[in-house]
């Protein structure tokens, strides 16, 4: 890609920030000593465990199996399907030695599980009575990554790869098992309050075996997409290399039609950079793993019976299913204690001290808006049930907001690089051939993203051939 040495230094200054802040906010450290891989903090992994829980509700209730499938992959598997492993050929890890024996047969470390699970599929599935097959697990999966790695964002060991795939007699229901993933993601990434564009991705940049790609992208602060869930249908393509075949009602043998999808650690990434601010992280309240703070403000007169008055607080909040964490520590201010608990994004602060307990209430301040205000005592818990989902629709539109800012409208090859190149997504009509937008690709490094589902298309021409336009597009730099 084509870049001035000012945007370099802007995404220098950006990934700078974002490592530092990972690190300062207790979430990831990415200094182990292995590139492109990073260690999970007790703060960060209860994050991460918070954002699977409501990934594995919303599969489970969908009918979806959670299972788990070996990390290794033997090469003959891995190479039964021509495409998927051209493509994924560059970036597997091999395991050639056991001990200290060559191994007959090497093993890749899994980069996407296809090749381990359908195998499987094909001793499982018998009858039309075993379909639909519908299962997940959450994995890790390498990858050979010779761009710039980043972390989270892009890794060489991604720790919590969360993979769908599903089996169906038919070619239909195989469909419909598509827009019930769109809808699962959409629902995912609304519980994260992140904004999102469902993007058909072009023919050239389809998951290696699909027949096509549907995108869950984010935009980040300094305008790059970000890819944070993919949806692949995948038709026959793996079902008759890995002969999964069935036994329809009449008796006849028939090849399954698939779909897969998943979601890497990247939504994390990207909820923690487009909620954050000046001060730090902006957490979610249905994610924080500190829904609320408790800090005492004392002098050392009147320090136990604040103190007494914080606990009673600290009960309540924690009987009521709050995530509450009471900040008792001796040695330091109440000040560094806001400023601690900002940066660590938990949304809301409770702050009590003399004449808290004199007036009996507390006060609340919301990390969202930075805003303080005085709450009853016998009106906490609905007060903060209350400003939780202030606060998470707040973040949304807030979020929502922002990503739309950096999406233009524009109608000329020349707006679409201008827009671009000011660190903006373009979105342009487009006659729908390939060859418009392939161009653009190879002259100016850009990313063609792909076009919205079920968008009518505008009365107008092609950004780039001045044909009748067909489709939008969207175009833009990317990670
Ligand atoms: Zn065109």
């Amino acid at each position: 890609m084509k870049e001035t040495a000012k945007e370099t230094s802007k995404e220098k200054k950006f990934m700078d920030w974002f490592t530092e802040i990972l690190q300062t906010a207790e979430i990831y450290d990415y200094r182990y000593p292995v590139k492109g891989c990073g260690v999970w903090l007790p703060y960060g992994f209860k994050l991460r465990e918070l954002t699977l829980k409501i990934l594995r509700e919303l599969l489970n209730e969908t009918g979806h199996s959670e299972t788990l499938f070996p990390l290794l992959i033997p090469e003959n598997m891995l190479q039964k399907e021509s495409e998927h492993i051209a493509k994924f050929e560059e970036e597997v890890y091999w395991v050639t030695r056991g001990g200290l024996n060559d191994l007959k047969v090497k093993y890749a470390l899994r980069p996407t599980s296809e090749t381990a699970i359908y195998p499987m599929f094909s001793l499982w599935i018998r009858s039309h009575r075993d379909l639909p097959v519908k299962i997940y697990q959450v994995v890790n999966v390498f990858r050979y990554e010779t761009k710039t790695t980043r972390p989270i964002i892009r890794v060489r060991e991604v720790m919590s790869f969360k993979e769908a795939h599903t089996a169906h007699a038919t070619k239909e229901e195989a469909e419909k098992q598509v827009e019930e993933a769109v809808q699962i993601y959409s629902k995912f990434f609304d519980k994260l309050a992140l904004p999102y564009l469902i993007l058909k991705r072009p023919e050239w940049d389809k998951f290696a075996g699909a027949e096509y790609s549907i995108a869950f992208d984010t935009i980040m602060p300094n305008g790059k997409r970000l890819q944070i869930g993919t949806i692949h249908y995948l038709g026959q393509t793996f079902s008759k290399p890995f002969e999964i075949k069935y036994e329809d009602v009449n008796g006849q043998q028939k090849y399954v039609y698939q779909t897969c999808y998943g979601i890497s650690g990247r939504p994390i990434a990207a909820l923690i950079a487009i909620h954050a601010d000046e001060r730090g992280l902006t957490l979610p309240p249905n994610i924080a793993p500190i829904q609320a703070v408790i800090i005492p403000i004392y002098t050392k007169e009147n320090r136990e019976k604040v103190m007494g008055y914080c606990k009673e607080v600290f009960s309540l909040l924690k009987d009521n299913g709050f995530r509450v964490k009471l900040d008792n520590a001796e040695d330091e201010t109440p000040g560094s204690k806001y400023y601690k608990w900002e940066l660590r994004g938990v949304p809301i602060r409770v702050e009590i001290g003399e004449r808290e307990v004199e007036k009996s209430e507390v006060t609340v301040f919301r990390r969202d808006k930075l805003e303080r205000r005085s709450v009853k005592r016998g009106e906490i818990i609905g007060e903060l049930k209350k400003l939780e989902k202030e606060i998470h629709l707040n973040l949304k539109e807030r979020a929502w907001g922002k990503m739309r800012e950096k999406i233009r409208l524009t109608r000329t090859l020349r707006e679409v690089i201008k827009t671009v190149e000011e660190g903006k997504i373009a979105m342009a009509p487009w006659c729908g051939k390939n060859s418009c937008i392939k161009e653009i690709e190879n002259e100016t490094g850009f990313n063609v993203l792909g076009t919205p589902l079920n968008v009518e298309p505008p009365a107008e021409n092609c950004f780039n051939c001045q044909k009748e336009a067909e489709k939008i597009i969207y175009i833009g730099k990317s990670y």
